[in-house]
């Protein structure tokens, strides 16, 4: 299985990814948890991309492909969450894929709207001990969990704003660009995260368009 999980920041992208990973044994690629590895590590392309991460930017495709190209092209299973970002990056991913005699099962767009998004993004907090992410609303951080919790850097209100504007913008379009290659399902991501889990399961189970997803 080789999939794309697309949806705007807060949908839920991250953690629905990590479950399904944890099921099916595909690896979990995440371009931010990437970006944000590389910052922590201090390397020449960490400090190339942290001022678009702290601004909340996009990074440009020639350091993103830097991060994302080697885990894309091994020879596994995987679940692509926060790439591509636009239609320019989808091409790249094509040919990539097509060069590497790779084959995209399916994309998976988790939709919820942008003020249920918001407060989401408000209310995440990560743990520096376990490294896990929370919600301080809809999933509180468990009293086994040292933490300190604490806010993504880019999780403040205008940065959640600049964040979403590009969503709508650039990443959207990608829902037709799918949808004309059959690969595209919709999932309504407002419900619990064990909801919205079985109804991702749910629809991967079933064919769809011409290619079915072996799970
Ligand atoms: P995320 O955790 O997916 O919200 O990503 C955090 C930040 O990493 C983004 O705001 C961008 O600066 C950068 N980033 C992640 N994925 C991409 C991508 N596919 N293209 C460009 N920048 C990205």
């Amino acid at each position: 299985m080789r999939l794309i999980m697309l949806g705007p920041q807060g949908a839920g992208k991250g953690t629905q990814a990590q479950r399904l990973a944890a099921t099916t044994g595909a690896l979990h690629i995440s371009t931010g948890d990437l970006v944000r590895a590389e910052i922590a590590r201090g390397s020449a392309l960490g400090q190339a991309v942290k001022g678009y991460n702290d601004r909340g930017e996009l990074v440009p495709d020639t350091l993103i492909m830097q991060l994302v190209e080697p885990a894309l092209t091994a020879p596994r299973h995987w679940i692509l969450d926060g790439f591509p970002r636009d239609e320019r990056q989808a091409r790249i991913l094509d040919a990539m894929l097509a060069g590497a005699h790779v084959q995209l099962d399916r994309v998976i767009v988790l939709d919820a709207p942008d003020d249920e998004l918001i407060t989401r993004l408000l209310g995440r907090r990560q743990s520096r001990s376990t490294g896990k992410v929370y919600n301080l609303v809809t999933d509180p951080p468990p009293a086994d969990d040292p933490g300190p919790f604490v806010q993504r850097d880019d999780d403040t209100p205008a940065d959640i704003a600049r964040r979403l504007a590009i969503y709508h913008r650039a990443t959207k379009p990608l829902e037709g660009y799918y949808a004309a290659q059959g690969l595209l399902q919709k999932i309504d991501a407002r419900g619990p995260i064990d909801a919205v889990a079985d109804d991702i399961l749910r629809a991967l189970r079933q064919p769809h368009g011409s290619r079915p997803t072996v799970l």
